[in-house]
């Protein structure tokens, strides 16, 4: 169940200044969306754009949600991602980034980008490996309508949370490193140690939609 405006302030007025709050809201129904935005919330977040687009349609009279894509972005998908959505979190390879900027180009639009690291060795996630992202680093730089704002990482799911601080604070080290200033990390579970670690942005569905349905 969706939480109450009570609720939601308490989560809000623990976030230190400069943290955003996603609200990670794949697998809800639109209605949840305009409630939370009725208690102030203005970003979203989807990870499937056929789910998105439907939802974008209902809620079309809210001009000033901000949609972010969270998930999986597959190439076919590209175009229909840098219409709909204003920030992208999960760009995990160079030939990606370099679709995004050709076809955003051709779109006139400069979306907002976080490139996916990992951090460790995981099987189950996409994301740059740290040498290969410093490799291609005056690469991704040079490419044109790309606002490149930050990074983003999701821990491994065998990682304690005292692990996962440590690889949040890395997180954060390697954005400043490369002279970014955000860091898209923390979910329902990890959120605090998140904060400790450094975001700017933590993306939580759960904790403020309930479970999800689908
Ligand atoms: C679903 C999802 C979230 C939110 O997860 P919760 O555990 O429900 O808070 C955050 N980030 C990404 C990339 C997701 O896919």
């Amino acid at each position: 169940m969706l939480i109450d405006s009570n609720e939601f302030k308490i989560i809000k007025d623990y976030l230190p200044i400069g943290v955003n709050l996603l609200a990670v809201s794949k697998g809800h129904h639109h209605k949840s969306i305009r409630k939370l935005s009725s208690y102030g919330q203005l970003d979203f977040g989807e990870s499937r754009l056929q789910e998105a687009i439907p939802k974008k349609i209902d809620l079309n009279d809210l001009k000033q949600l901000r949609w972010h894509f969270v998930g999986r972005l597959q190439k076919n998908k590209v175009r229909g991602v840098v219409k709909e959505f204003d920030f992208i979190h999960s760009v995990d390879s160079l030939p990606l980034l370099e679709r995004i900027s050709r076809i955003s180009q051709e779109e006139q639009k400069t979306p907002n980008i976080f490139l996916q690291v990992k951090f460790q060795n995981d099987p189950h996630k996409g994301g740059f490996i740290k040498q290969e992202l410093m490799k291609s680093w005056s690469n991704i730089i040079s490419l044109e309508n790309i606002n490149l704002v930050g990074l983003m990482t999701i821990p491994p799911i065998a990682l304690n949370l005292y692990q996962r601080k440590d690889l949040f604070s890395e997180c954060r080290n390697f954005a400043n490193y490369l002279g970014l200033k955000d860091c898209s990390m923390g979910m329902s579970n990890d959120w605090q140690e998140a904060i400790e670690g450094g975001a700017t942005w933590i993306r939580l569905g759960s904790l403020l939609f309930g479970k999800r349905q689908a």
